[in-house]
């Protein structure tokens, strides 16, 4: 099965999309990767969603891409009594140890956060509706004035945009999580409410090569120091929800453009995420608005545009998965697309591979072949492959199946796990026998082939090969 489009579809999976059927009708509707939201749900909830993922994608013979997103410091209230009201003006304690909280005070069982508040500091807390201003802090308790009011309830999210602060990167909880995720073996994991390049090191240094990280950007003081935390992350995603709690809103989309081109220029995933659909939720029809948000990420050059929500608890998960697809297909296909692309075109670094691939794209397109075909076992050449963004499909041959499924989020590239070419003509038999069968190519078509020789010896890729297809069948030349 062949996506007619480069950008990558990633939904979220949840109660309204947990059966084998739904997952399976969401990749047929576009699905690329599905994120299990460690937020929610048991870990015998989650392992059976990854099985029925696993299920499908041997049914369909597909590699999927699964990511697993861990929770994080994510701060919240205690309990709060029903209908307890925060009047603007008024002040408003919050102490480490509380009973239930009145719209007087309520807990706040961080204890860090307190040592790292200052007089004048902000709070936002229920996703930014209410608004409090630090006017004196203490060891164990916040004195602060309600700048913006409303209902509090329990359990409520607390945001601290001004502070980093001197929390882990990981939660006790996020550590089980952790580990439970890389027992399942899911592809990427993601992490919330990275603050410093040090929480990505801490994340990597656990998993250990056996998934691809992200780092989800969603606080301001993540922004500060984007570039060390590219440097070490796999991937990152613009999680525009939580990001605009801690800065203002109208601030999100320059920062969108900001981390997709910085992320595009290191050849790392940038998935886009939050709201893209949100009234599908519970509309079958996207606005306007919402389908443009989508547009954009597509015209920026993202590598992915993600659901929450839409598919996770909404009434028409397939629906959105399907409007992503066609927004995206349109997109592409639009004269100004590429024009938007290569504005973003990124100079190639000096190494051997990055120079082949940088030759592989321009000489796809000049002789307008079907496809590159990238011969690759840690996937780093697909990965640089898809950074040139090539107006021509890239197909990536590993032998390696996490590979596979770690580049299935990747823009523009196409997975196909096969055994590593074992000779010249090998390599040129195996590209064309796979580009004919996954629909990219026919007879008398061009591939453009990259591949490492001494072939089987990874990290080394060398070789730039044009082929045609059905030429060179049974003729050992090599
Ligand atoms: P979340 O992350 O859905 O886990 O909060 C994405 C975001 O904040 O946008
Ligand atoms: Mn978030």
């Amino acid at each position: 099965m062949r996506r007619m489009r480069n950008v990558k579809v990633l939904a979220t999976l949840g109660p309204a999309s947990s059966s084998e059927e739904m997952i399976r009708a969401l990749f047929e509707a576009g699905a690329d990767a599905f994120r299990l939201n460690m937020s929610h749900g048991s870990h015998d909830g989650v392992r059976e969603m990854y099985d029925r993922i696993r299920k499908v994608e041997a049914d369909l013979d597909r590699p999927i891409c699964v990511l697993a997103d861990l929770q994080g410091p994510k701060l919240r209230v205690g309990e709060v009594a029903p209908d307890s009201e925060l009047i603007a003006g008024a002040s408003f304690r919050l102490n480490l140890k509380h009973g239930v909280g009145d719209a007087h005070a309520a807990e706040l069982p961080h204890k860090e956060i307190f040592e790292a508040l200052e007089v004048g500091a902000t709070l936002l807390l229920d996703d930014g509706k209410l608004r409090l201003e630090v006017v004196e802090a203490g060891p164990d308790y916040a004195e602060t004035r309600v700048i913006v009011g409303g209902l509090l309830s329990s359990n409520k999210g607390v945001n601290v945009p001004d502070a980093v602060l001197p929390v882990p990167a990981l939660t006790p909880k996020d550590r089980r999580d952790l580990d439970f995720a890389l027992s399942l073996a899911v592809d990427w994991i993601a992490l919330s409410f990275v603050q410093r390049p040090d929480d990505v090191a801490e994340v990597k240094k656990i998993v250990n090569g056996r998934a691809f990280v992200m780092a989800k950007i969603e606080k301001p003081k993540a922004l500060d120091r984007l570039d060390e935390i590219i440097d070490i992350a796999d991937g990152l995603m613009v999680a525009r929800g939580d990001l605009g709690v801690e800065l203002p809103v109208e601030h999100v989309p320059g920062i969108q453009k900001l981390i997709t081109r910085a992320g595009r220029r290191a050849g790392k995933p940038v998935v886009v995420a939050t709201q893209m659909l949100e009234s599908m939720i519970d509309a079958p029809v996207p606005t306007r608005a919402e389908v443009s948000d989508v547009a954009t990420a597509v015209f920026d050059g993202a590598d992915a545009v993600m659901l929450s929500g839409e598919s996770a608890v909404g009434d028409f998960p397939i629906e959105a998965v399907a409007m992503m697809d066609r927004v995206a297909q349109s997109v592409e296909h639009d004269e100004q697309f590429r024009a938007a692309i290569e504005a973003g075109r990124i100079e190639p670094e000096t190494t051997t591979a990055d120079a082949i691939t940088l030759a592989a794209r321009q000489v796809a397109e000049t002789l307008k072949a079907a496809a590159i075909v990238c011969y690759t076992a840690s996937g780093s050449t697909g990965l640089r492959a898809s950074r040139e963004r090539p107006a021509v499909p890239i197909l990536v041959l590993t032998p390696v199946t996490q590979t596979a499924r770690r580049l299935a989020i990747a823009w523009g590239v196409h997975c196909v796990q096969t055994e590593d070419a074992s000779s010249f003509l090998d390599m040129v038999i195996r590209a064309s026998r796979v580009a004919e069968g996954e629909g990219f190519a026919t007879t008398g078509d061009r591939l453009v082939i990259t591949a490492g020789v001494p072939f089987g010896s990874p990290g080394r890729t060398n070789i730039l090969r044009i082929a045609t297809v059905g030429t060179e069948r049974g003729r050992p030349r090599d």
